[in-house]
């Protein structure tokens, strides 16, 4: 199947009000220009200088968001485009967030990254930090945090999976009150999203399924 395929049977299959991010990273422009061709306009990368380099060959429509880790000292590169930050966890992070959007003239949208899995990473707050980075990101002017991400073990345990969804997904409705602005719950890849979409997700982001696995 070309790409332009998988991406029209994959859309047909989720409901309206998800967001279909199309990971794209190591893929090359041809590959999102099938994709654009197709329609998409929503494109997800993990290393800042790749979707930089991207950002400035391709269409100007397309939105991009930063899903990887984000090192401190590469944020002013992306700030004058990125549409959306996805892993958000530290309040050094914010900070930086906050000088560039100012830099940029621009509010920059975010989510915070919130640590589910069980598997040992160092990426992603711990749930109790949260709440502390949410009104941290409410006194910076330039930062709009609108959403919460998450990412569940790499393990074939559905239950696994589904229990750690939950957990944010009952994170995120608990702090909906407090913080209206929460709109997007991030989470679900190939593997996984229809599990995602099942507990709640409204944003997924999809690589593999529809570029084809990648050769790192
Ligand atoms: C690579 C990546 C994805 C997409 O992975 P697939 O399994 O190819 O769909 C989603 N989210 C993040 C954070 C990633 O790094």
């Amino acid at each position: 199947m070309n790409i332009g395929n998988s991406l029209t049977s994959l859309k047909q299959t989720l409901p309206e009000k998800a967001i279909l991010v199309a990971v794209s990273k190591t893929k090359p422009i041809e590959a999102i220009l099938e994709a654009y061709s197709a329609g998409h306009r929503v494109f997800g990368e993990n290393k800042i200088q790749e979707m930089v380099s991207k950002w400035e060959t391709l269409p100007k429509d397309i939105e991009w968001h930063m899903i990887g880790h984000v090192q401190t000292n590469k944020v002013k590169y992306m700030a004058p485009f990125v549409s959306l930050i996805h892993a958000i966890d530290s309040e050094k992070l914010l900070e930086e967030i906050q000088k560039q959007g100012a830099k940029n003239n621009r509010i920059i949208s975010g989510l915070i990254q919130v640590r589910i899995a069980k598997e040992e990473t160092k990426f992603g707050a711990k749930p109790e930090a949260v709440k502390p980075l949410l009104e941290y990101a409410e006194k910076c002017p330039n930062i709009l945090i609108d959403g919460l991400m998450g990412m569940a073990s790499f393990t074939s345990d559905e239950n696994q999976i589904r229990k750690e969804f939950s957990s944010l997904a009952e994170i995120y409705s608990s702090l909906q009150q407090q913080f209206p602005k929460l709109k997007y719950l991030s989470m679900g890849m190939s593997g996984d999203y229809t599990i995602a979409l099942e507990i709640g997700s409204n944003m997924i982001r999809v690589g593999s399924k529809i570029f084809g696995e990648r050769n790192y």
